[in-house]
């Protein structure tokens, strides 16, 4: 699909020093650059109105769609700065057609998978100056909401989408720290034939309650068992999880009901890369638990585009705590971390073609 962007740069752009000023130690999601890309859409007319401006609060009417049955879906993803100074994209067509997906569950207008590249782009470079040195990097949130003004229970008619971007530093400041989780047996994520497998805001509200308790038993973040027998491990509120065996096999729970993490797929690719067998197989969290006890289990460690890969290095639960690899972040993790991660900055060759320059 053909659709020109009208860039129109902002009037009045962060000055040069406020901007270093803000890239000193930017954390995560708070500080943004100076554009958006924003797209509409009209039923009858299709998307229409694709533009890059000063970023700037939308005006949305009490009874917009999306205030009142959540019709709204997203994505994240990075640019980061190469050593020459170069821009990448890392495997934004795979972001574009899990968009795609999740605009289909929610009975959203689906966009075109090339319209969401070419806005992402002419954002990254508009706002390339925002784009920290270093370990940090540019994190991009497209995102679509749904903006009829009706009160009916119906998909809606309009839509706008998206996209914005934050800068944001190294997840972890001196290394990968192994995190805590708490295995939430109150709450579950996602059932058979729901929204688990997209990217939709409601879930997250939904696990909001689970993280939550997580935090009150001194954890960093929740896994989530499956709905139907409350034993299988799904994945955490914002990661997918691997596990690492004595074998040099690799687990990570099947898709169906849990996000399909690009990550994860990555993870995947460069594990059999290098002969390592993967089992994309049901875990249940009394396995876990032996495994980790008789030593059968070396690591485990989730991931995803915020943090790429964190160790996992105790496991909290209400029938009792298990550590994992004695606390400490392992090799396996930290290996297709530095893989990844060489990748993403452009330091090693892509045998997988997911780079794309900006
Ligand atoms: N699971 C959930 C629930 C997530 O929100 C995320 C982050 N998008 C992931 C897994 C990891 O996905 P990705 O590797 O594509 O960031």
């Amino acid at each position: 699909m053909t659709l020109k962007f009208d860039i129109q740069p902002s009037p009045n752009p962060t000055s040069d020093k406020d901007r270093a000023a803000k890239l000193v130690d930017p954390g995560f999601g708070r500080v943004f650059t100076d554009h958006m890309a924003i797209v509409r859409y009209s039923q009858g007319k299709g998307w229409h109105s694709a533009r890059v401006e000063a970023r700037a609060s939308f005006p949305l009417d009490p009874a917009g769609a999306v205030l009142h049955y959540a019709q709204e879906i997203f994505e994240g993803l990075k640019a980061y700065k190469r050593d020459d100074g170069g821009v990448n994209l890392f495997r934004p067509d795979a972001n574009a057609r899990r968009f795609h997906d999740s605009a289909e569950r929610m009975a959203m207008a689906p966009l075109p998978e090339d319209l969401f590249i070419d806005a992402v782009e002419q954002l990254v470079r508009i706002d390339r100056a925002w784009i920290p040195g270093g370990e940090g990097s540019l994190y991009l949130r497209p995102f679509m909401i749904a903006s009829e003004i009706f009160l009916g229970v119906k998909p809606s008619a309009e839509y706008i989408f998206s996209v914005i971007a934050s800068p944001v530093g190294s997840y972890f400041k001196g290394g990968p720290a192994p995190v805590s989780i708490w295995v939430s047996e109150n709450y579950t994520r996602a059932a058979i034939g729901g929204t688990g497998a997209v990217k939709c805001g409601g879930n997250y509200a939904a696990s909001l309650r689970a993280q939550a308790e997580a935090i009150e038993r001194g954890c960093d973040q929740v896994v989530f068992l499956d709905a139907v027998e409350r034993r299988y491990i799904e994945e955490l509120g914002g990661m997918n999880v691997f596990f690492a065996f004595d074998d040099g096999s690799l687990l990570t729970p099947p898709l169906g009901t849990i996000l399909p993490g690009i990550t994860r797929d990555s993870i995947i690719a460069l594990a059999k890369d290098a002969g390592t067998r993967v089992r994309e197989e049901p875990y249940t969290i009394q396995q876990w638990r032996a495994d980790a006890a008789s030593g059968k289990l070396k690591e485990a460690f989730a991931c995803g585009t915020a943090a790429v890969i964190s160790p996992i290095g105790k496991v909290c639960s209400a029938s009792g705590d298990f550590q994992i690899s004695g606390g400490v972040a392992g090799p396996v993790a930290m290996g297709l971390r530095k893989k990844l991660v060489d990748i993403q900055y452009g330091r090693t060759n892509d045998p997988h073609n997911w780079i794309r320059n900006v």
